[in-house]
C-alpha cells in the first residue's frame, strides 16, 4: 500500500470554511508566491499550489461562501462571508477545477519553513496565464457544503 500523502489543514478565522491540502512535496519545496498585483497586495496573500496536490474544502453553510473576480475574470477568489478571510482561488479549465491556496490560512503556517518569492503576472497574456495554471495549480479540488 502506498504511504499516505502528507496533509495540512487550514481554514478561515471563524471556522466556517475549512480545508485540507495534501501534497507529497515538503513545505520547504513549495513554490510560495507573494503576488504583487493590486488585489493581493491589499490582502497580503501568499499562494502555493502543486500539480500533484489535492484540495478538499468544507463549507459549513452555503451562505458563507463568497467569491470575487477581477482583471481577466478567469479566477475566482473565495472568502468567508462571516470573517472575511480569503482562502483560495479557483479557475475552471475544460470543466476541471484548478486552485491555489492562500498559505497564510494554513493552521500551522508559522511552523513551516517556507521560501516566499514575489511574483508579478501583470501583462501576462490570458492564454499563457491559463496554460500556466493548468501546469502548476492544484488539479484535484473538491468543495463540500455541509448545509445547503
Ligand atoms: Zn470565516
Amino acid at each position: 500500500m502506498a504511504a499516505q500523502t502528507p496533509s495540512y489543514s487550514g481554514g478561515c478565522h471563524c471556522g466556517g470554511v475549512r480545508y485540507v491540502f495534501s501534497t507529497d512535496s515538503a513545505p520547504a519545496q513549495w513554490p510560495v508566491r507573494r503576488c504583487t498585483c493590486s488585489f493581493c497586495i491589499r490582502l497580503g496573500a501568499r499562494y502555493t499550489s502543486g500539480p500533484g496536490a489535492r484540495l478538499e474544502v468544507t463549507v459549513q453553510h452555503a451562505s458563507m461562501a463568497a467569491s470575487y473576480e477581477f482583471g481577466t475574470q478567469t479566477a475566482e477568489f473565495f472568502r468567508c462571508n462571516r470573517c472575511g478571510v480569503m482562502l483560495f482561488a479557483t479557475c475552471k479549465l475544460d470543466n476541471q477545477r484548478f486552485a491555489v491556496i492562500n498559505i497564510n490560512t494554513l493552521d500551522d503556517v508559522e511552523q513551516l519553513s517556507l521560501n516566499t518569492v514575489d511574483v508579478d503576472f501583470n501583462g501576462e497574456h490570458v492564454e499563457n496565464r491559463l496554460e500556466r495554471r493548468r501546469r502548476n495549480w492544484i488539479g484535484d479540488v473538491s468543495v463540500r457544503y455541509v448545509n445547503a
